[in-house]
This record gives structure tokens, C-alpha cells and sequence, in this order.
């Protein structure tokens, strides 16, 4: 019976009704509606209390009138009706202009469902002209309301200030009367297992349970359902992964992977060689690797993917490094020439030297244009850059390879979920590359079962020994006027001793911000550069911001890491240098305005120093208090980024900090809460694993797997539109 939640709402409910619940909560067919749940239930005899209610919220609760009067206007023409409904305790003004005849049937005493938006008056909590629907009281017979109240309990949907809540109420009814049988996408065997009550049943209860008893269990239902729908689409996505071919890439004995493991000036730390040797074993493999690599700032994941290219050039063919940002770029390809010396050939693209002892790396960029860029396309496509290094733009279908083995994603979090989908896509002879997904931002089980579900993991937990301490302490301008002085002296002790200092602002200023971001209180960089160098004249202080080419990015970076007489001492940035940026000397950071950076930003903005043998200082500069200053004192009390994470995963959520949201995958998701419910997602995940061994067409379960095709494609028309 799909036809009946596919039709468009207004065939069921009519074209009025429909216009404005569509346009109030993006809801269009009937099934949309049937999945807007309500968030609680109100009961009549219980009123709502009305101690916490915030200003600018659109509430509605349950009040009783205590009193009621109706006046003319002292100034102005017309009349004014002011109520006070109360829960017993607390109580809250309505008011209504214009509007004297509501007198007659707001009496003292009855009690109803009032709506609107919170505001506050002279000290006093409203609602201005409030829509309310009053309980019968069998005096007047309202044959609206003894409808709506016609079950003991009240469903409240989240609404708007343009459609109440009984005003969904309403339109759901009117489905529920007509809802046919529908085909259960919960396999009747797993809802017996667990106890689940049926779709339909769970539909009719989630929206009008007779009990909360009732209302739970469809609740539990429709989250299980949640679950087992991500999971399954999982579970499928994996045994398609596994019909792929890819051309394995084992190696071999005396190529450059031996060589560079031969040349490296340290011992690759334990976790690097247990990373190194799964990935082999997946390159190795007839199948396309689809592995995630997590590991915090620092852990080395640079030379666990550089290991993985040489195995694959090693093999004869290529592989290819996404960075998400050109400076990146240029970063990665700078420290990946290092990393290689004699092994990566001279930048001279147009030796294809078979005896030459190593392999071209090549950059590409969207910024690389003319001559240049049609040799770096000219050595990827003849196979002579074994290395290819860029941004989105190798993604480009102009970009041809001679043989693709492997693609490597950098800081996937930053990169998107959906570009990795169409990079697994580049489909060649052999079949797909193998793809490994980098990312410094440890990322919890679940959401990795979710978002990830369908990558294998690997962790770095050790850092390699030998690195440096990085002490962070928060300072308040405000209160420690003295301890602020002294950061810019210890600046210029640092500089003394020939070591690099990043000073990081929350914006450009000069009118270079997003309009969102112009806050004159907030410090800017270009700004706050030039203040810098009145204070501290003498000093070489450079700048650093997204409105830059990446020419003068890149020219600014080499400035600031190079040796010579002239380079810069002092960088002044916003974010960009937020990832990977590796500079070996740089032992002090100081951040301008702390409070307006994410705990997981401020970490890896900090992961920026202490890299080399030199111990860091990081200084939090903010004058914040209450959470705020909660949240800099984490990031002061520890360097772990699992703790840290946690830390920021609790206090905003999945969504913003892994872009959970952006993936399209939670975009169905309605009860079901990736972190919290991480119990039940393991549990889906063995009940999808077990229905798919079973059955892998999943031909006895039609209604699974047409629910899974349309989430599929729903997820698709979400990504294109995003
Ligand atoms: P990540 O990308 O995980 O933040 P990198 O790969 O950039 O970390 O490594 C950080 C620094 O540590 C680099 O300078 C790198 O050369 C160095 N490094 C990597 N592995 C080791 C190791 N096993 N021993 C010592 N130093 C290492
Ligand atoms: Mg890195």
C-alpha cells in the first residue's frame, strides 16, 4: 500500500489545509505527515507548568483562566482584552486588541490549550493574541474541540506560530481515518523477536495513544525502525562494496616502499606499522579498500598514507591525495618531497624515465591554469606522476589517470561525505581505486556505524614518541591586564630564539568577512596584524586569511616556514591554517576572541605547534565566562583528542561537529539520536547483518527493500540539491 502515503497531502486533506501545513513544516505527501510525531502529550486535567518558559519560543500549553477583563484603549482607538491563565502557580498574560467578543467565551475557570510565541511585557510573561481551543465545558458545545479532546491524552507537535498544534492534530485525524493496511518495512519474525508492535498500529498510537503506555511503544517502534533502516542500507552498501572489483596493489620487494622505509630518520610507531600492515592486506585484495583512518593531530596518519601510495606505485600505478583546502595542497606536496627526497623525482615533468630511482609528485590545483596545468594533466594521464596531489579539482572528469589505484582523502570531515561517494565512482580497467579517508577528529563507534557504516577503521592511539609538550592556559584581558602584556613579551622571546608564533583571529575584518562574521568587537586579522607591529616594531609579522589567492597563501606559508634572513616570525591567520599545517618550528600559538572557536577547532588549531622538538605554548585569549569559560578550561585541562571530542560531541551534538547533518543520512532521521542511541544502532546492525545472510536480494522482505530503495533515493535527490 505505498500509494497511500505517497499521495500529495492535499488529495486527503484538501488543497487549503495542505498549503499551509506544507508551507508551516515541509511536509507534501501523506507520508510526510504520518512522520511528523508529536513531541509530548498534554492531558487535560494536568496543566503545563509555566515556570521555564523562554522568551522568543513558540509554546503551548495546558492553563486554566484565572481572570479576564476588557478595556478601551486610554490613547488610541479600540479595546483591549487582557487574560491570565495560570498552572496553579505560575501564571502568563494573554492579550488580544480589538478582540472584546473572545470575553464571552474566555470565562474564569475553563481551561484550554493556549499557543503562541513567549515574549515579555513590563516584567511580565505573555503571548499576544494567542490562539487558543478551551476544553468543553458542556455549556457550549464546540463540536471542534470535543473532537480534539475526545482521547484522554493531547498530542502537541512541534508547530509554528502559522499552524497550531491541534490544527496538525486535525489533519492527522483525517489520515488516520482513512489509513489502509500497510506493508511493515520491520520483518514480522524481527518485530516478534523485540516485541514490536506493527507500522500501522504504531502510526495510529505514536499520533493518538490511548495510554503513554501505548504512545512508548510506538515510539520504541519507530525508532527501531530508524536504526534498522540505516543499518540495513549499511549492511547493503558493504555487500555491494564487495561485488566491486579493484586491481590489487601488493607491492614488491625492492621498490620504493622498501627503499623509503629503509631511509625514514625514525621507527614508524607501533600503531603505524598495525595501520601499515591492514592496509596492505586490503590493497592486496581483489576488492576496492574502503578504510577510515583515524587518528588524532599528530599521530603520523601523513606517513601511513604515504606508505600506502609508494605500495601502489610500487605496483605500477598511481595514487592520488585530496586535501581540502590549495595551501593543504601545497603542504601535503611539500612534505611528501621531503618525506621522499631522492625517491620523488625532480619536479621536471617531462621525464618519464622508466630507470628514473622514484616517482613524479604532482600537484593540481583549480588555481594551476595554462602551460603548467596541461603538463601536471599530461603526467597524470600518461602514468609518469605516480604522486598526484590537489583539491576537489582532481575530481574533475577532465582529469584523466593512466591507472588509478588508490585515492587518499584528507580531513574527511571538512571534505564531504558525498564527494568521497563520486571518488569510489572513478571506475576504471581494473575496476575502482582503492580509497583510504584520513580524519584528526576521533569520531564515536556509532556515529562511525552510521555516518561511516559502510568504511572499515583503523585508529592511531599513540603519538610517536619524542614529541613535545604544548602547555595551554586561558587568558582573560579584563581581569589579567598584566598577564596579557606579558603573552606579547613572551612573543618576542620566542621569535628571539629563532622559533615562529601563529596569532589566530575569528575573522578578516576590513569588510573581507561574511556579513555574518563583522563583529566590531571581534578582533580582525588584518587589524589586529597591524596593531601587533606598533607594539612589537622590528617584527616580521605576516598575514593569512581565505580572501587570498592561493598564490599569495602559498607565498606567505614558504615565507613563514623558510630559514633565510627574511622570513616571517610571526603569522597572523584565521582559520585556514586550522588543518594540517606543518611547521616544525612554531612553539606559540595565541588565540584572539577563544570563546568564539568549537573545542574541536581550538584542538586543532593548537595541534599546530609542538611538532617538532620544540615545546608550545598556547594561550586562550577570552573574556568569557559561564560556558564559554568552561569550555577553554577543557581545552587547557587536557591534549586528548578522544576526551576532547567527547567533550564537543556532548555539548553541540553529532550534526555541526561531524557533519553528521550534511550527510544526508540523518536527514530521515526523526527519534532516532545517533549518540545517545548507540545500544539500539548495534543492535540494528546485527538484525540487518542476519536478514541479508540470510536473504541478500532480500526477496522474501519486499517492503524492506523498497522502504531501502527510497531512502536511497531520497538520500541521492538530498545530496544533489545540498
Ligand atoms: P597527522 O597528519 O596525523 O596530524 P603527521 O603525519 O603530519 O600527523 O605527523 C606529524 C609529525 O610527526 C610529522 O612531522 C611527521 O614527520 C612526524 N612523525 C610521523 N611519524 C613519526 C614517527 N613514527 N616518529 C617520529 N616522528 C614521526
Ligand atoms: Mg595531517
Amino acid at each position: 500500500m505505498q500509494e497511500f502515503v505517497d499521495q500529495p497531502l492535499a488529495v486527503v486533506i484538501g488543497g487549503k489545509s495542505a498549503k499551509a501545513l506544507g508551507d508551516a513544516l515541509e511536509v507534501a505527501t501523506v507520508g510526510d505527515l504520518l512522520r511528523h510525531y508529536p513531541r509530548r502529550y498534554a492531558e487535560q486535567g494536568r496543566l503545563t507548568g509555566l515556570d521555564s518558559l523562554v522568551d522568543g519560543e513558540n509554546i503551548t500549553v495546558v492553563a486554566e483562566l484565572a481572570e479576564v477583563t476588557a478595556r478601551r484603549m486610554r490613547n488610541k482607538r479600540g479595546s483591549i482584552l487582557e487574560a491570565r491563565v495560570t498552572d496553579s502557580r505560575e501564571s502568563l498574560r494573554l492579550t488580544f486588541f480589538n478582540q472584546a467578543w473572545r470575553e464571552r467565551e474566555l470565562r474564569v475557570g475553563r481551561s484550554g490549550l493556549f499557543s503562541g510565541t513567549i515574549s515579555t511585557f513590563r516584567g511580565t510573561r505573555q503571548l499576544a493574541h494567542p490562539r487558543y481551543l478551551l476544553f468543553p465545558d458542556g455549556v457550549h458545545d464546540d463540536p471542534e474541540a470535543a473532537e480534539a479532546f475526545a482521547s484522554a491524552l493531547i498530542p502537541v507537535y512541534p508547530a509554528t506560530a502559522r499552524v497550531t498544534t491541534w490544527e496538525i492534530a486535525r489533519a492527522v485525524r483525517v489520515l488516520l481515518d482513512t489509513l489502509p493496511e500497510l506493508d511493515d518495512p520491520i520483518p514480522e519474525e524481527v518485530r516478534g523477536e523485540r516485541g514490536l508492535v506493527d507500522i500501522r498500529t504504531a502510526l495510529i498510537d505514536i499520533h493518538r495513544p490511548a495510554t503513554l503506555r501505548d504512545a512508548q511503544a510506538a515510539r520504541d517502534r519507530l525508532t527501531f525502525e530508524e536504526a534498522l533502516m540505516l543499518q540495513a542500507a549499511v549492511v547493503r552498501r558493504r555487500a555491494a562494496r564487495d561485488r566491486w572489483t579493484a586491481t590489487p596493489r601488493r607491492g614488491g620487494t625492492g621498490g620504493l616502499l622498501e627503499r623509503f622505509d629503509a631511509s625514514l630518520p625514525f621507527d614508524l610507531t607501533s600503531g603505524q606499522r598495525a595501520v601499515g600492515s591492514e592496509v596492505a592486506t586490503d590493497l592486496a585484495r581483489m576488492h576496492p579498500m574502503q578504510r577510515l583512518l583515524q587518528g588524532d593531530v599528530g599521530s603520523g596518519k601523513t606517513v601511513v598514507a604515504l606508505r600506502a601510495m609508494l605500495a601502489v606505485v610500487d605496483s605500477g600505478g598511481q595514487a592520488a591525495l585530496l586535501a581540502p583546502t590549495e595551501v593543504l595542497a601545497h603542504q601535503h606536496a611539500r612534505t611528501i618531497r621531503d618525506l621522499l627526497g631522492p625517491l620523488a623525482a625532480p619536479d621536471t615533468l617531462d621525464v618519464a624515465d622508466l630507470n628514473q630511482p622514484g616517482t613524479a609528485v604532482v600537484v593540481l590545483t583549480g588555481s594551476l591554469k595554462g602551460r603548467a596545468r596541461t603538463e601536471a594533466l599530461n603526467a597524470i594521464a600518461d602514468g609518469s606522476a605516480g604522486i598526484v596531489i590537489g583539491t576537489h579539482a582532481l575530481l574533475e572528469d577532465t582529469v584523466e589517470f593512466a591507472d588509478l589505484g588508490l585515492v587518499v582523502v584528507d580531513e574527511q570531515h571538512r571534505f564531504g561525505v558525498e564527494q568521497r561517494a563520486r571518488l569510489g565512482e572513478r571506475v576504471n580497467e581494473g575496476g575502482r581505486p582503492h580509497v583510504l579517508v584520513m580524519t584528526a577528529t576521533p569520531i564515536p563507534r556509532t556515529v562511525v556505524m552510521t555516518v561511516f557504516g559502510d568504511l572499515d577503521v583503523s585508529t592511531l592511539t599513540d603519538v610517536p614518541t619524542g614529541r613535545a609538550d604544548v602547555v595551554t592556559h586561558v587568558v582573560d584581558p579584563t581581569t589579567q591586564p598584566v598577564h596579557f602584556e606579558r603573552i606579547w613579551e613572551r612573543m618576542k622571546e620566542e621569535v628571539g630564539q629563532g622559533h615562529r608564533v601563529f596569532v589566530v583571529c575569528a575573522r578578516i575584518g576590513e569588510g573581507l568577512d561574511n556579513t555574518a562574521d563583522e563583529d566590531p568587537e571581534v578582533h580582525g586579522v588584518i587589524e589586529f596584524a597591524t596593531s601587533l607591529g606598533a607594539r612589537c616594531p622590528g617584527l616580521r609579522i605576516g598575514t593569512l586569511h581565505g580572501r587570498m589567492s592561493a598564490e599569495e597563501k602559498d607565498d606567505v606559508m614558504s615565507r613563514f616556514r623558510g630559514a633565510g634572513e627574511d622570513h616571517l616570525e610571526v603569522l597572523v591567520a584565521t582559520t585556514v591554517i586550522e588543518v594540517g599545517v606543518d611547521i616544525p618550528q612554531a612553539s606559540m600559538m595565541v588565540v584572539m576572541d577563544a570563546e568564539r572557536f568549537g573545542i574541536s577547532q581550538l584542538h586543532q588549531l593548537r595541534g599546530r605547534i609542538g611538532r617538532g622538538s620544540v615545546p608550545g605554548v598556547c594561550i586562550l585569549v577570552s573574556s568569557a565566562d559561564g560556558v564559554g569559560r568552561t569550555r577553554l578550561d577543557s581545552v587547557a585541562a587536557t591534549r586528548d583528542g578522544f576526551v576532547l571530542a567527547q567533550h564537543d560531541l556532548e555539548l553541540r551534538g553529532a550534526g555541526d561537529v561531524l557533519g553528521v547533518a550534511q550527510s544526508g543520512l540523518t536527514s530521515s532521521l526523526r527519534l532516532l539520536d545517533v549518540m545517545k542511541d548507540g545500544e539500539m544502532i548495534r543492535e540494528a546492525r546485527a538484525c540487518a547483518e542476519d536478514l541479508f545472510r540470510e536473504d541478500p536480494e532480500l526477496g522474501s522482505h519486499p517492503a524492506l527493500r523498497l522502504a531501502l530503495d527510497r531512502a536511497d533515493s531520497d538520500r541521492l535527490t538530498f545530496l544533489e540539491r545540498a
